[in-house]
């Protein structure tokens, strides 16, 4: 099976990535661990994308392709994979179809994680990340004994600027932007199928399950 996972910021998509890739038994291909990979291996692409993330810009769209491109070559990705953070545009999208058809391949299903904005807000804005060891708490779903203490270390707790709701809120309206097109592009295609991405994430994992066999031959 041949899958793309999309959803917002603080959908748990990293998460349902990996638990969805092990029951189709599939590969889960990330754009961060393909950077990784590539950077930690000296790859040619790998000191291109390392030159630009040392300046703190955003890797160019022709590299990123070219190393998601190899990757699906790679043996494993033969039978299928489940990609995470690749496409995040339409045009990435067309070249992703145009490499599968050139092996003679397609999607066969686009998973969407399905969060509104106000849940999004909720979950990360009630991060709280221990200065001592960086373990990460929630002030609703995993408080500490003490509220702002760590009760690992007893470090102090801090909410970092990614996880303040302005700056959520902000990352909200940027993957919108982005991904309201690339999912209309996908439902056009009849390869798109939603699922509600709230409650606990086993609920979420059993869900997305039901829709992928929903989705047929596999
Ligand atoms: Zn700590």
């Amino acid at each position: 099976m041949r899958l793309v996972l999309v959803g917002p910021p603080g959908a748990g998509k990293g998460t349902q990535a990996q638990f969805i890739a092990e029951h189709a038994s599939v590969p889960k291909i990330s754009t961060g661990d393909i950077f990784r990979a590539n950077v930690s291996k000296g790859t040619p692409l790998g000191v291109q994308a390392k030159a630009y993330m040392d300046r703190g810009d955003l890797v160019p769209d022709d590299v990123t392709i070219e190393m998601v491109k190899l990757r699906l070559r790679e043996n494993d990705a033969s039978p299928g994979f489940l990609l995470d953070g690749f496409p995040r545009t339409v045009p990435q999208a067309e070249v992703l179809d145009d490499v599968l058809r050139e092996s003679g391949t397609k999607l066969d299903v686009v998973l969407e994680l399905v969060v509104d904005d106000d849940e999004v807000i909720r979950r990360l804005s009630g991060r709280r990340t221990c200065r001592t060891c960086n373990h990460i708490w929630h002030v609703d779903f995993d408080p500490p004994e003490v509220p702002g203490v760590c009760d690992i270390d007893d470090g102090e707790l801090f909410q970092r600027d990614d996880d303040q709701a302005e700056t959520i809120a902000n990352r909200l309206t940027v993957y919108a932007g982005s991904t309201a097109p690339l999912v209309a592009y996908y439902a056009s295609r009849g390869v798109l199928v939603g699922i509600d991405a709230t409650g606990p994430v086993d609920d979420v994992t059993l869900r997305a399950i039901d829709a992928l066999r929903s989705f047929g031959d596999g």
